[in-house]
């Protein structure tokens, strides 16, 4: 059991909310999790009922600990009675900034008093989702990486008016799930994408101009930096649409640094969009 969430309320049961409520869950805590339909929270859960079975079969954790996690866990269609009584609220919705707003308001009227209101948003600004909710020093970004079972970093982004003690309880969740929490004040493309996008920017210049191969750039950063991946590799793993879109938004707001080579613009044109088109920087079978 967390102490202090012990009801959690997941908001979208897409590929982040799905992984973020099987955490929590593990952890010892009740999670509702909700989405606009009950088919879509229900096929949340099989994902996660997938995920554990998978952790049994490589032997990481017992059939009991999948059948006591799996227990912890109710589909909900209805906003109120999911996210009623709860110390903390996720939402894992679509990147839209109304949805978020009308999300966590409409929850802020029935969560336990004090409750963190959390946004797993990768983008949008947490002091502008904040603006539009009752008790705006509730609301904090709780940003999981995907995919939210194995990755371990939780990045805490706190707006101009989220209260430190929000913080301080959210570093204490982090711990309790089990991931490394980084606290990061609510700036363009947080910690995380500011620092991965500049590097992949950088290394799709330098394949544009020739300066080594795409394989070469990637082991430069692996064997020379420890990466675990390079950077040209990781976007296409990512997708070369997704890194443009959020490189044109950081151009923007952050400056030339994150201005998307043309090569980025050329790729996408084509098609080639990474793994999951089957090309990107890599030919993927
Ligand atoms: P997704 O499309 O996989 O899932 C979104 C889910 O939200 C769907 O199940 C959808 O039915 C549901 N939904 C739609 N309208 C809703 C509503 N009104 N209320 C509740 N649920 C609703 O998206 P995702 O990739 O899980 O992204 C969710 C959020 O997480 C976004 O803000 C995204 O920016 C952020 N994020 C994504 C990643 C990633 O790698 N995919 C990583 C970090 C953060």
């Amino acid at each position: 059991m967390v102490q202090g969430f012990e009801v959690v309320a997941v908001l979208g049961a897409g590929t982040m909310g799905h992984g973020i409520a099987q955490v929590i869950a593990q952890a010892g805590s009740t999670v509702r999790l909700y989405d606009v339909e009950e088919r879509f929270a229900r096929a949340g859960l099989e994902r996660i009922a997938g995920n554990l079975a998978k952790g049994v079969e490589k032997g990481k954790l017992s059939a009991a600990d999948r059948e006591a996690t799996l227990s912890r866990l109710t589909p909900h269609a209805e906003l109120a009675t999911a996210a009623r009584g709860a110390t903390l609220v996720i939402e894992a919705a679509p990147e839209k900034l109304e949805l978020k707003q009308s999300l966590l308001s409409q929850c802020a009227a029935v969560a336990a008093s004090g409750a963190i209101l959390a946004t797993n948003t990768s983008s949008l600004s947490i002091t502008r989702i904040a603006s539009a909710i009752p008790q705006p020093e509730r609301v904090v970004g709780l940003h999981f990486f995907n995919p939210v079972h194995l990755m371990e970093l939780l990045e805490i982004v706190y707006g101009e008016r989220t209260a430190p003690e929000i913080v301080v309880h959210s570093k204490r969740f982090a711990g309790a799930i089990g991931k490394t929490p980084i606290v990061v004040r609510d700036a363009p493309g947080f910690a995380s994408s500011r620092l991965g996008i500049a590097i992949a920017m950088e290394a799709i210049r330098m394949v544009e101009s020739g300066v080594a191969s795409a394989q070469d750039i990637d082991t430069a950063m692996k064997l020379g930096y420890r990466h675990p991946m390079g950077p040209l590799e990781l976007t296409d793993h990512v997708g070369l649409d997704v890194r443009l879109a959020i490189a044109e938004y950081l151009h923007q707001e952050l400056g030339p640094v994150f201005d998307p080579p043309a090569l980025l613009r050329q790729l996408v044109a084509e098609g080639r969009l990474g793994k999951k088109s089957g090309r990107g920087f890599y030919e993927w079978k």
